[in-house]
């Protein structure tokens, strides 16, 4: 059985590798600083869809991003690791939105889209952080979710058979297709990109892209479909303005504060386990832990 698998990717900030000009004066971030990567969660999920097309012949997977037009450097990195082909979802209008907005578009990305058995994404980007996207995607286009999927297990008869990652524990659930999975960090790490798929791919460019190759390349991009990216605005996903972008959003960022921790007092105790032992009772005690 083929499948139509959306990976639902989002490049980020590398806040894993804050440096000194990471934050601007007023407290934003200096996107400009940090390296834009691929989130890594959803790296996690593109090896579940990987995985999938690996067992189900003939299945492609498409990754739908949405950002500046930059993003599409995900998609042929995703390319890259297996992936057939990505469409970025970019538009001035749709800057500003918050989790709400963002899953409004990229729900009205994937209707667009049409034909697909699974929308497998990451749990949380680690910008935003909120967790929010994959399970508010699911409401908007009425489709059962998993969240915190460590692997898929098996995908047959219309159902998708999941292993969840909880703090508490392990639990096998099972769920009729086309639905939306999330996959956690814990989840196997994303195959390597492969030597042949980047000679191969190294050309797949987004249109705007395109148009800053030179007319050789260019050339060259037209002869082969398969270096053709796509990129979605809003208005041909059919995005109400009053959905979308700042518009949509009503979350609204009242200050922001830099908050830097720092040592009040400190204290040097011996090394042994009495010490030791005394100084845990006392944070006990005084509720710093526990
Ligand atoms: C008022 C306000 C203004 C904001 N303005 C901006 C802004 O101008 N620029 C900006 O970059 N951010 C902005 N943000 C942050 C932005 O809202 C979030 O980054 C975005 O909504 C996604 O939420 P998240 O990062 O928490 O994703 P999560 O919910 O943590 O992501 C979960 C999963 O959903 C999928 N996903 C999430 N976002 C995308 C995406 N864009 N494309 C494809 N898949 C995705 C991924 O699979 C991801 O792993 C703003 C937030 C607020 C509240």
């Amino acid at each position: 059985m083929s499948l139509n698998i959306i990976v639902l990717a989002k490049q980020v900030p590398d806040t894993r590798n804050v440096g000194k000009d990471a934050m601007k004066e007023d407290g934003t971030i200096n996107r400009a600083a940090l390296p834009a990567i691929f989130n890594p969660e959803d790296l996690n999920a593109l090896e579940q869809a990987l995985r999938l097309k690996d067992a189900n012949p003939g299945s492609t997977i498409t990754l739908l991003t949405m950002g500046l037009p930059r993003a599409s450097e995900i998609i042929r990195e995703a390319i890259y690791r297996g992936a057939d082909t990505g469409i970025v979802l970019t538009d001035r209008t749709l800057g500003g939105a918050d989790t709400l907005a963002t899953s409004y578009s990229l729900a009205q990305a994937v209707k667009k889209f049409g034909n697909y058995d699974i929308i497998l994404g990451g749990r949380q980007a680690i910008d935003g952080d909120t967790a929010q996207v994959g399970p508010q995607i699911a409401e908007k286009l009425g489709l059962p979710q998993v969240t915190y999927a460590e692997e898929i297990l098996d995908l047959k008869d219309g159902k998708v058979t999941v292993k969840r990652r909880l703090e508490s524990g392990v639990e096998t659930v099972v769920a009729p297709l086309p639905c939306v999975v999330t996959v956690n960090g814990s989840a196997a790490e994303c195959r390597p990109r492969n030597a042949r798929r980047i000679q191969k791919y190294k050309y797949a460019v987004s249109p705007s892209e395109k148009e800053k190759l030179s007319d050789d390349l260019k050339a060259v991009v037209e002869k082969r479909p398969y270096l053709n990216l796509q990129e979605w605005s809003a208005a041909y996903v059919d995005a109400d303005p009053q959905q979308i972008g700042l518009a949509g959003s009503p979350t609204k960022v009242k200050a922001i504060e830099n908050v830097v921790f720092t040592a009040k007092e400190s204290r040097t105790i011996e090394n042994n386990d009495t010490e030791l032992e005394d100084l845990v009772k006392e944070l006990i005690a005084n509720h710093t832990i526990g």
